[in-house]
């Protein structure tokens, strides 16, 4: 089975890809497609703005569209930076910056006021308009400092409880194991399964 996924961020792309491969389905991501308009994630809940991603790729495709919409919601900062944990040193900022920030937005605060928790809300919408949605969480703490070098976005700053190491220092298979995205991705992986037996590729 083919499913379309619509995300240009390379750090998801892998990590859906690889779950979803497991379960005998093929990705096909937003770079494996042309004339996709951007679509600006303008929504108040990761639920909003997955739904927008899925829906715009769903109908310019004609297939059956799967999208992620994630974030990371940090206690001591009332849920911030939440939706816009891509942006959360400014539109144009990298990984790198929006860590610098959130380092500095704790600095000084001792662990038990650094407990944070990443969100997953992923919509698999029909080009009819038709969404069904799966959902995600990994609570932990944010460190002092990062560690390890893989995975991306926050993932060097954030602390596993049940590993002891940050999701940067854990392999890939771990990491989709226990994950917010990994989480809701069995779901959508089973969903598929059960549903779409006959169905080759969602389209039509
Ligand atoms: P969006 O869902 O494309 O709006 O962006 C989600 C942002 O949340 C990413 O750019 C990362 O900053 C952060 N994020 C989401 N999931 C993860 C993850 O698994 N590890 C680290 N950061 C993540």
């Amino acid at each position: 089975m083919k499913l379309i996924v619509a995300t240009g961020n390379a750090g998801k792309l892998v990590e859906i890809r690889r779950l979803l491969e497991e379960s005998g389905i093929e990705v096909t991501g937003l770079a494996d497609l042309t004339e996709v308009p951007e679509i600006v994630e303008d929504g108040e809940t990761f639920e909003a703005n997955a739904r927008k991603k899925a829906l715009v790729v769903a109908r310019l495709t004609g297939c059956l569209t799967l999208a992620d919409d994630s974030g990371l919601a940090v206690e001591a900062l009332n849920g911030a930076p939440g939706v816009y944990s891509a942006r959360y040193a400014g539109v144009a900022a990298d990984d790198a910056a929006n860590n610098r920030k959130l380092l500095e937005a704790l600095r000084g605060l001792p662990r038990e006021q650094r407990g944070a928790a990443f969100h997953c809300a992923m919509a698999l919408c029909r080009p009819d308009g038709e969404c069904r949605f799966f959902y995600g969480t990994l609570q932990g703490w944010i460190l002092e400092q990062p560690r390890g070098a893989g995975g991306f976005g926050y993932d060097p700053l954030f602390l596993v409880p049940e590993y002891g190491r940050s999701l940067a220092e854990l392999p890939l298979a771990v990491k989709n194991r226990v994950s917010h995205r990994g989480r809701a991705l069995v779901q959508v992986a089973a969903w598929l399964q059960q549903n779409l037996r006959k169905r080759r590729d969602g389209c039509g």
